[in-house]
């Protein structure tokens, strides 16, 4: 097929003006200049999308799909509040609700031309939903406690589910890795013993310096985190608050000390409080980041230093986050409000980070954030055809003299044309053939009714 539009962008390549990708089986099979590759390949089928334009999918490299359902519950209260309230109220959800809300976030996905996942889940909910809706993912299982003689059952478990879970997924479009809790909900040995686990280069996700109280617990071990904890369902046995032993550094030099670092695949997702020992702690072990720019700013969680991690030489890649947080999964908004903060709060001239830095944060960069770079996160001949077209063609774009600035400052999910993983079109602008919609929606509103009150 001879997917053609007024651009292509590779990513990897300065733009095509009137270009084209073909595409064979699961493949790019070739890319240029529409009307050479017309000639070239006369027989082949076209799909033309006009004023649009033709780009790598995007790679999301932070989603909790099966919080999809949960959406707009909590809002206009900060972190730690909105922690203690979603726990809460998440534990009306039974199994089937976890699923059909991750279903709901990877319907959204595949609208918003999301093409990879990195999505960290207790449940398992987004390996079911990504395998239904078609997303290529890298999914990590979710584990922790906070009491210490429950350590070694809670990894047992979680290290049978991988296992299943890797089983029971195609491993060319889903890999398994493993995420510890947030610091303040899991007792150190944990990290320690995930060390261990992950030193044969399985995926490591942690949640890291996100917040100021929880840099303020694991340096002083006294901040709201600990207190709300108290009279939550944590019990007497446990690590936290009474019997946590301030450890006086931050939350980076913290997990450094338990080993965590010293994996060879590992993911740090939020770093909006980290100093400049922190960031070169983190070029040391070659730790990625992906930063949530959205979450961060509602939840007031801070701003994650982007052009400092880059300076760094760190992989940086941009995520959704949870739509308990974050409302919506677009990966369009999130870039701009990324370059929009980072702009807005830059000192200096180098500061000022452009639009393609920005588009390389949800693409190629990201996909080097999950080391998948050497299959996706760019147009290229041989990669794997997850590919996007975005419509520039309206009245609030028009006219456009640069796709990638046209993309990040006006384009939304609204305008995604058509959404395409490994080869196969998920999305064609209105439908999503892979899920039942209309049963979703039903589903979304019994789950709206059971979380109220
Ligand atoms: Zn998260």
């Amino acid at each position: 097929m001879l997917l053609i539009a007024r651009y292509v962008i590779p990513v990897s390549s300065p733009h095509i003006e009137d270009g084209a990708v073909l595409v064979k089986g699961n493949k790019i099979e070739d890319i240029g200049k529409a009307d050479e590759l017309r000639i070239k390949y006369p027989d082949e089928p076209i799909k033309d999308f006009g004023i649009a334009a033709i780009m790598p999918g995007f790679v999301d490299t932070h989603t909790h799909l099966e919080y999809s359902a949960l959406r707009g519950l909590i809002y206009d209260v900060p972190y730690v509040e909105w922690k203690f309230q979603l726990t809460r109220k998440s534990q009306r959800f039974a199994y089937k609700d976890w699923m059909d809300s991750a279903l709901l976030g990877a319907l959204e996905a595949v609208r918003s031309g999301i093409t990879t996942i990195s999505d960290v889940t207790s449940t398992g909910a987004s390996c079911y939903a990504a395998k239904a809706v078609g997303l290529r993912g890298l999914i990590y299982r979710e584990v922790g406690t906070t009491a210490r003689s429950e350590i070694p059952y809670v990894l047992q478990t979680a290290y049978r589910d991988v296992d299943n879970w890797r089983a029971n997924s195609d491993p060319e479009m889903i890999e398994i890795g493993i995420a510890p809790y947030s610091l303040y909900s899991c007792h150190p040995y944990v990290l320690r013993e995930l060390a261990d686990y992950a030193s044969d280069g399985t995926q490591v996700a942690i949640h890291l310096a996100g917040s100021k109280e929880e840099n303020e617990f694991v340096k002083n071990g006294t901040t709201a985190i600990a207190h709300g904890a108290d009279h939550q369902e944590y019990d007497a046995d446990s690590f936290q608050s009474s019997t946590w032993l301030a450890t006086g550094v931050s939350p980076v030099q913290y997990v450094l000390n338990w080993k965590i670092l010293d994996v060879p695949n590992i993911l740090a997702i939020h770093c909006t409080h980290v100093d400049d020992r922190d960031i070169a702690t983190l070029a040391d072990h070659d730790v990625a980041i992906a930063v949530c720019p959205r979450c961060d700013s509602k939840l007031g969680n801070g701003i994650a230093p982007i052009e400092k991690f880059l300076k760094a030489g760190i992989r940086v890649s941009i995520g959704t986050d949870s739509p308990a947080a974050s409302d919506v999964t677009d990966p369009i908004d999130e870039m701009r409000l990324a370059l929009l903060l980072q702009r807005a709060t830059g000192t200096t001239h180098s500061d000022f980070i452009t639009t393609s830095t920005a588009v390389n944060l949800s693409t190629l960069d990201a996909a080097k954030a999950l080391r998948m770079d050497d299959k996706i996160g760019s147009l290229d001949v041989g990669k794997l055809a997850d590919i996007i077209a975005i419509d520039l063609s309206n009245s609030h774009q028009l006219p456009t003299h640069d796709p990638t600035s046209a993309i990040v400052h006006t384009a939304t999910q609204e305008n995604i044309l058509m959404t395409m993983v490994n080869g196969r079109i998920l999305y064609d602008g209105k439908h999503v053939s892979s899920v039942d919609v209309q049963r979703i929606f039903e589903r979304t509103e019994e789950m709206r009714v059971k979380l109220r009150n």
